[in-house]
């Protein structure tokens, strides 16, 4: 079933077109990740599924309703998570998450959701001695507290150390188990990959790309494969052979993206036997989600340049 119906939406600030046509639909219990450059429209596209801008024209739905009309009816649905949020600091981390308790109907348990966002250990300390990555674990718990259908979570792990991001990540997975609807917006596309179920691309208003993170990547990179390697300080890149694939060399780095892996290697790697050369760090991989997206978004500036 779907709980975001986007048709055809458009925003104007006065000239500057910021969404042009933009249609999409997220399904119940779906992690679905909103990536593309600054400026892109995500944000406005988010606040108007938010209920929080109006739309210039379109139809937006958002768990049954017109963001723009629903009222407090909508917003008991939504929870919403945004990169910087004032916290109380004079209360405890119980406190806070029972204060917002009470604005809503039928909340959550507070202590399951401290629990869900691993701030136990915490639930009696004063928010203000937390730390950047606790509060934006707080900050989650206020998102949940109310039981929203459709969670808005907009950069969650922006400075996170990677150990904290991780943990944040297995939060976020453990929400859809419960059946909640996640909209993200990322710029780390190994968030985006690790966590959504599908990918909206947007760039300069549009829809550049929609699929799972595995699609997005296989479209761009087809059957390529990168072989990688670091050439001994003596030997100069111009003296590989010739190979099928795209041989870029970075000072002694080189890389190789290839349609054909099997007989590049075997090229280069005959040539190294022959020439008494190791190819130091050798090894064979495929294209990574952040280059399929940057792909996307280069190609789709390219276009909208000519
Ligand atoms: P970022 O990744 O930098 O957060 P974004 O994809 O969220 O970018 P938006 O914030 O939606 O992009 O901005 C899209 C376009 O709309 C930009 O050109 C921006 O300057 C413009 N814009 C956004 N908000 C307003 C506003 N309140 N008034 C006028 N123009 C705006």
């Amino acid at each position: 079933m779907a709980v975001v119906i986007v048709e055809d939406l458009h925003k104007r600030y006065g000239d500057n077109h910021a969404v042009r046509g933009l249609s999409l639909t997220v399904e119940e219990g779906e992690v679905f990740a909103i990536v593309g450059p600054n400026g892109a429209g995500k944000t406005t596209t988010v606040e108007i599924l938010e209920g929080h801008r109006r739309p210039s024209s379109g139809r937006v739905e958002v768990a049954g309703f017109d963001p723009a009309t629903g009222g407090r009816a909508f917003r008991e649905r939504i929870g919403i998570v945004l990169q910087e949020c004032g916290i109380e600091e004079r209360f405890s981390v119980r406190e806070l998450v029972t204060l917002h308790a009470g604005l809503y109907p039928s909340p959550r348990g507070i202590d399951e959701v401290i629990a869900l966002v691993g701030l136990t250990g915490k639930a009696d300390e004063r928010t203000k001695t937390l730390s950047g990555g606790q509060r934006r674990r707080l900050d989650l718990a206020l998102g949940l507290i109310g039981d929203p259908d459709v969670l808005f979570l907009d950069e969650p792990t922006t400075g996170f150390d990677p150990s904290a991001r991780r943990q944040a990540w297995d939060v976020v997975a453990g929400l859809c188990e419960v059946g909640k609807t996640v909209i993200l917006t990322t710029h780390y596309m190994e968030e985006a990959y690790r966590l959504a179920d599908r990918v909206a691309v947007v760039a300069a208003g549009e829809l550049v790309a929609l699929g799972t993170p595995d699609e997005l990547v296989d479209r761009v990179a087809g059957g390529r494969v990168v072989i990688e390697f670091r050439l001994p300080p003596d030997v100069d890149v111009s003296r590989l052979p010739p190979v099928v694939g795209d041989l870029q060399a970075d000072g002694h780095v080189v890389v190789v993206e290839t349609v054909s892996p099997t007989g590049d290697l075997a090229v280069l790697t005959r040539w190294a036997v022959v020439h008494d050369v190791e190819f130091e760090q050798l090894r064979l991989r495929h294209g990574s989600f952040e280059e399929a997206y940057l792909d996307l978004i280069g190609a789709a500036t390219r276009s909208g340049d000519g």
